[in-house]
């Protein structure tokens, strides 16, 4: 999830004027020369890649449509690429680690080890399980709303808020889906899902942020409440995906999103007398803390556990207390309402 890429594109903004294409890995000479020249011949030392081969050997290219790759196969000319990057960079951190060098970022990111293939295995069991999370939050609070509270004589539930957070659910799983792709491969499109799904979720939890704090429950405001918000984050999809997905852009509306609503939150918890409001408090701390692990962002210990990578399991045990609150939130105020209209 993207709630989550947000520092680390601030921090990548930050550290390096230069963008997230040319890292200090990258720039090496000898980095250059293993994967020009495996590009060439197909192979590192003894090891070789049969990606390589075909793609390489341009008779594809020139062959009758019926001779040529199926389409899904033309991916092997980006695994040539992708394979040489990957076996240079383990290469070359192997002969900087002989020789006492820390690890450095190639072409944006740190150098991870892959397990059957995965990038960033840890990311991805993370953001399952995150994603397994907030399944069993919205089942929770799904069961309580529909089978435990007392419902209205037309069926529907006494909370207002309902529906807006079982969209929530929806966009918060979409984006954890989406998260557990890209950290399993990292291409183009991939990213622009995960980054996309990102702003939907930031952007509906600012809405859901602002209706919930200010307690909106009239129709027409709520409308009027959400139509900007809504114009603004689709915009900023489409912009990301069909204009240019510009890093330092993104991260500025992704992190005044989340900040946002995080205040707000924090404010309403100080302010508002709700019997749940330690959890609230629980989640803005938690999540503020969880921070300090993007900005101090550590290359991946063994190539494997890296600051990103702690940062989604904080999202776990968050999103845990986050949907305890909103169950929280649905018993608190059917309760009121009940009360009201004895
Ligand atoms: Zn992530």
């Amino acid at each position: 999830m993207r709630e989550c890429h947000w520092f680390v594109l601030l921090v990548a903004f930050a550290l390096s004027v230069k963008g997230l294409n040319a890292s200090a890995g990258d720039i090496d000479p000898q980095y250059r020369t293993c994967v020009k020249q495996c590009e060439k011949i197909g192979c590192i030392d003894q090891q070789c890649f049969p990606q390589c081969n075909f793609s390489l050997d341009g008779v594809s290219i020139d062959l009758p449509w019926y001779m040529q790759e199926p389409l899904y196969l033309k991916w092997k000319q980006w695994d040539c690429q992708s394979d040489c990057r990957y076996h240079c960079m383990v290469k070359r951190e192997g002969e900087r680690e002989a020789l006492g060098y820390h690890p450095v970022k190639y072409h944006g990111k740190w150098p991870f080890k892959r397990i059957y293939g995965i990038q960033e295995p840890l990311s991805v069991a993370f953001s399952a399980l995150n994603l397994s999370m907030h399944f069993h939050g919205w089942l929770s609070f799904f069961i309580l709303l529909y089978y435990k509270l007392p419902l209205r004589q037309d069926k529907k539930a006494y909370y207002e808020f309902s529906s807006l957070w079982h969209i929530y659910a929806l966009f918060s799983m979409n984006s954890w889906f989406w998260s557990t792709v890209f950290h399993s491969r990292d291409v183009d499109l991939t990213e622009k899902l995960d980054y996309s799904s990102a702003v939907a979720v930031l952007g509906f939890s600012l809405i859901l942020a602002i209706l919930r704090s200010f307690n909106v429950r009239h129709e027409a405001t709520r409308v009027m409440v959400a139509a900007p918000l809504l114009a603004f984050a689709l915009t900023h999809i489409l912009y990301i995906n069909f204009y240019e997905l510009d890093y330092g852009w993104n991260m500025i509306v992704c992190v005044t999103m989340g900040v946002s609503q995080l205040l707000l939150w924090a404010i309403w918890a100080g302010v508002t007398h709700h019997p749940s409001r330690w959890k609230l408090w629980t989640v803005v701390v938690g999540g503020g803390l969880a921070l300090l692990l993007e900005i101090y962002d550590f290359p991946p210990y063994e190539g494997f556990v890296d600051a990103h990578a702690l940062w989604h399991a904080t999202t776990i045990p968050l999103t845990y207390v986050w949907w305890s609150f909103i169950r929280d939130d649905a018993e608190f105020q059917t309760s009121n309402l009940l009360k009201k209209s004895k």
